[in-house]
């Protein structure tokens, strides 16, 4: 089938400014060179710490900020070919949702009324349907039409991320990039909003990109992972690759702070030193270097290239597999 999105070869450069007249003096390759090709249907998480470039990548996307480089395919539509108000009738199919909705949503706005004003805004629904549409919604993200003569802070943080939800999904999307969306919230509240996804993944036929820095979420709803460093994809693989058989360093030392409940699934603990470098002043050769446990002389020279190892599996680093 055709891919829902093919992100390739995409770049976004910040410029660096300093001094009194706030001259460019650098740049910071927040994201450098990634690629992605996300089938129907299929939930792809996207992980590393922050700093990694993993939000800019989601916000490039969907066109929230414009790209340096690289293309950006929807359902085969290029998206930075499109003009306004084609970009305009495509955006209700690519929604993002994102860590806080408390931060997004109008304290002195109705939920409901906050829910059904995308559907005013795109004009998707006669009027007069809007509300049976909001509380279909609010029913399909575990919330009911006693809610929607609410105000956002009468809801606890999983309500408001329902909200969130429900905003995104009453536009139909075919394609979520959820940013962070349950890191937030208390452990008992995230297996509640993951299994949400998971529902309305099979009830309304969604894709995801799902952005965390926390591994253990993304083995529970995704398919496939890639894994970024300063900007550059380290690893990509099914879950269940990742997860059995990590090749970088870079993800090994992230998998081995997963507690896991299998004892002889035990992973040898990895720590990593110091901090991720900033990305304005990025090491040479593989940028994991200055923290990689195994690394070799030639890791500082040589930029290690994403190489197919088999199986969907790709991995940038200089070790044997
Ligand atoms: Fe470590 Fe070298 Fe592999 Fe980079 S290329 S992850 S420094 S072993
Ligand atoms: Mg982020």
């Amino acid at each position: 089938p055709e891919p829902l999105l093919e992100v390739s070869h995409l770049k976004k450069y910040f410029p660096v400014k300093s001094g009194l007249l706030q001259r460019t003096t650098g740049q910071i390759k927040a994201v450098d060179d990634i690629s992605i090709t996300i089938q129907p249907g299929e939930t792809f998480g996207l992980v590393g710490e922050s700093g990694s470039g993993k939000s800019t990548v989601g916000r490039t996307i969907i066109r929230l900020t414009d790209k340096t480089d690289g293309e950006i395919k929807f359902k085969g539509t290029n998206l930075y070919d499109l003009h306004d108000h084609e970009l305009r009738k495509l955006r209700p199919k690519m929604q993002m949702i994102f860590q806080d909705p408390y931060s997004s949503l109008n304290p002195r706005i109705r939920v409901g009324d906050a829910i059904g004003e995308a559907l005013l805004d795109h004009s998707l629904v006669p009027k007069d349907e809007i509300r049976d549409r909001v509380i279909e919604v609010l029913g399909s993200c575990g919330l009911s039409s006693y809610h929607i003569d609410r105000y956002p802070h009468e809801f606890s943080g999983g309500q408001r991320q329902r909200i969130g939800i429900a905003r995104a999904l009453i536009l139909n999307p075919d394609l979520i990039i959820a940013d962070e969306p349950v890191s937030a919230l208390d452990v008992s509240i995230q297996a509640q909003i993951i299994n949400l996804f998971r529902k309305l993944q099979e009830t309304a036929g969604l894709t995801y990109l799902f952005i965390s820095h926390d591994l253990s979420v993304v083995e529970h709803l995704c398919s496939r992972v890639g894994v970024m460093y300063l900007g550059s994809m380290v690893e990509m693989a099914t879950r269940d690759e990742m997860f059995l058989r990590p090749l970088h360093p870079y993800t090994k030392a992230l998998l081995s702070a997963v507690p896991v409940p299998i004892p002889r699934l035990k992973r040898e603990r990895i720590i990593l030193k110091g901090d991720i470098p900033s990305p304005a002043n990025p090491p040479s050769g593989c940028k994991f270097h200055t923290r990689c446990p195994f690394a070799m002389a030639k890791c500082k020279e040589r930029t290690p290239e994403f190489r197919d190892v088999g199986g969907g599996h790709f991995v940038a680093c200089h070790l044997e597999v």
